[in-house]
């Protein structure tokens, strides 16, 4: 039973963005280098995705679509060494339960390309023939079409793109090796380029959040005891309050978590805040048998194993980084 609540997803999709987030954390498990995210009506009316990535081969096109089919989860002992992002088997499943759904794909080293759809609870098992280079497309439209409670509870067009783009923001963020396009109602987003460079980092941090962020922001990229934190830390003389401009990954996933939010705040006001919300762009980087980033199931939890450790790592390399620049 506890394996059973741990990975209980149950609400997966609660709103374009849960969709969005769900199907790009796929494909860079397919090891896409290149998203193209197409979006209407706030992702109510469609949501296309289009990846690079190894594609899902042709037998197993329907089955991907089935809950548990794909599980990768077997025993307590493999949700520990979960690496890939996606792990519960059932985000396809969920997702096509409450849309229109098709799947194209051409798996690496096959010669054509197949696609399945589903509409709903029903799904026409016919896998037909399609053109698709490697990789895959999916397609959702019509998100809970069948379902007028959940319909009920999405809010305007805008607001649902909002949080799409944020999803999208924060996968950009973590994944500077990676392109991202993203365009709503035919209108583009963004169109970020894979970097491999500081500078070019810095280029998706203005496009992504603002030129004034990176203009004032100090670097940072200190490591001890197995620990590795890098990336950037907003200047709270400079910076305006922006509660949200506040981003931390742990081995590449965005999280939001007490101990670390506590560990950040307790550096800036001990040096100088005024009030202010910090602003950052964090990474933390450690061995991941040393975390368990399955705490509740959108994963934005994580529970260290030595949390003093890491609260005081966090604490002195961040002090120490904005008290040099005290003015
Ligand atoms: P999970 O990601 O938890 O395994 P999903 O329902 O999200 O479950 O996906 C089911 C399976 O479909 C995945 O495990 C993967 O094998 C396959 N799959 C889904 N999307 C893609 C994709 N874009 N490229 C390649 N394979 C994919
Ligand atoms: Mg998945």
């Amino acid at each position: 039973p506890r394996l059973a609540n741990q990975i209980a997803a149950g609400e997966v999709v609660e709103r374009p963005a849960s969709v969005v987030k769900e199907l790009l954390e796929n494909s860079l498990d397919a090891g896409a280098t290149q998203l193209d995210v197409d979006i209407e009506q706030g992702g109510v009316r469609r949501i296309k995705i289009r990846d690079n990535g190894h594609g899902i081969v042709k037998d197993d096109l329907s089955l991907a679509m089935s809950r548990h089919a794909t599980s990768k989860i077997v025993t307590l002992d493999d949700l520990e060494a979960v690496q890939t992002l996606g792990f519960r088997g059932e985000a396809l499943a969920s997702i096509s339960s409450v849309s229109r759904m098709h799947l194209t794909s051409k798996a690496v080293g096959e010669d054509e390309a197949w696609r399945v759809e589903a509409e709903g609870k029903e799904m026409t098992t016919a896998v037909r023939p399609a053109s698709h280079p490697e990789g895959a497309t999916i397609e959702v439209r019509d998100l809970f079409f069948n379902t007028p409670a959940r319909r009920k509870f999405l809010r305007t067009e805008k607001t649902e793109f909002n949080h799409l783009q944020e999803v999208v923001k924060r996968l950009a963020l973590s994944r500077y090796d990676v392109g991202f396009r993203l365009s709503h109602n035919s209108k583009q987003v963004y169109d970020l380029r894979p970097v491999t460079d500081q500078l070019h980092a810095e280029h998706r941090l203005g496009t992504l959040l603002g030129k004034k962020f990176i203009e004032n922001a100090l670097t940072i990229d200190v490591e001890a005891a197995g620990l590795r934190l890098w990336g950037w830390i907003g200047l709270p003389t400079f910076s305006r309050s922006q509660a949200d401009l506040q981003y931390f990954f742990v081995n590449g996933r965005v999280v939001r978590d007490k101990l670390v939010a506590h560990a950040v705040r307790q550096a800036y006001r001990d040096v100088l805040y005024n009030g202010r919300h910090p602003t950052f762009v964090l990474y933390l980087e450690l061995d991941p048998s040393t975390v368990d980033v399955n705490v509740h199931p959108t994963k934005h939890e994580v529970r260290f194993r030595d949390g003093r450790l890491v609260h005081d790592f966090l604490f002195s390399r961040i002090h120490k980084v904005i008290a040099d620049v005290r003015p």
